[in-house]
């Protein structure tokens, strides 16, 4: 599964720069708009296969990691959770004019790579994903009524917490009330990372909230 998943994400990368490569990367944007359908459905797989810069930023994460450059801390001024809206904001806006007063179509979208890439050297992956990340912000406002998700039988959950550390974007949490892992299908990638650290096999993929 995690071989396959890589595949997956690496054929989307190379579509990517081929796009750029090629000028055309407006097409993109286009997958991008049609992401949020398959988010109401499947969930933010966009993000968890498709996405480039989520590609770009798991080996940048492991690299972090091994030569110890990662830490734990966010800063405090993301913690509130305006600046990916500020950053959605600033990036359409940047894109319209563009269009407009100099006739380009200015491409954000490899901007954005480059500072993921930056943050992730640095910081947990979820500060990019969650705090800063412009894409990220749309699509979780879409994830979040996502009709198919990762979930958690909770009669079955020993509460372990392996999965919370195995997801990169925050998603899961083991709740300090009933000690039972719980998923948040805003934040959710449906990556599988937990499902595949998960002990007592107590995560599947299906309907949400039954
Ligand atoms: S890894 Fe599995 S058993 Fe452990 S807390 Fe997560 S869902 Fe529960
Ligand atoms: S590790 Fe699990 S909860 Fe976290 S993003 Fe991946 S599928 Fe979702």
């Amino acid at each position: 599964m995690k071989y396959i998943a890589n595949i997956i994400r690496i054929l989307f990368l190379a579509l990517f720069i081929f796009l750029l490569a090629n000028g055309k990367v407006v097409l993109w944007l286009a997958l991008f708009g049609v992401s949020f359908v398959v988010t109401l459905i499947f969930g933010r797989v966009y993000c968890g296969y498709v996405c480039p810069m989520n590609t770009l930023m798991l080996p940048i994460e492991w690299l972090s990691k091994k030569f110890k450059l990662q830490t734990n801390k966010t800063p405090r001024w993301l913690k509130n959770g305006y600046f990916t809206w500020i950053t959605l904001v600033i990036s359409v806006s940047v894109m319209l004019l563009s269009k407009r007063l100099l006739h380009i179509d200015l491409p954000v979208l490899p901007f954005w790579l480059v500072i993921s890439v930056l943050v992730t050297l640095r910081y947990k992956p979820e500060a990019f994903h969650n705090l800063i990340c412009p894409f990220g912000a749309l699509q979780r406002t879409f994830g979040q009524f996502a009709r198919l998700s990762e979930k958690v039988d909770k009669d079955v959950c020993i509460g372990c917490k392996l999965c919370e550390k195995a997801c990169l974007s925050h998603a899961i949490v083991v709740s300090s009330e009933d000690k039972k892992a719980v998923i948040n299908t805003a934040l959710c990638h449906q990556c599988t990372n937990c499902r595949q650290v998960c002990p007592k096999s107590a995560i599947h993929y299906g309907k949400h909230g039954i």
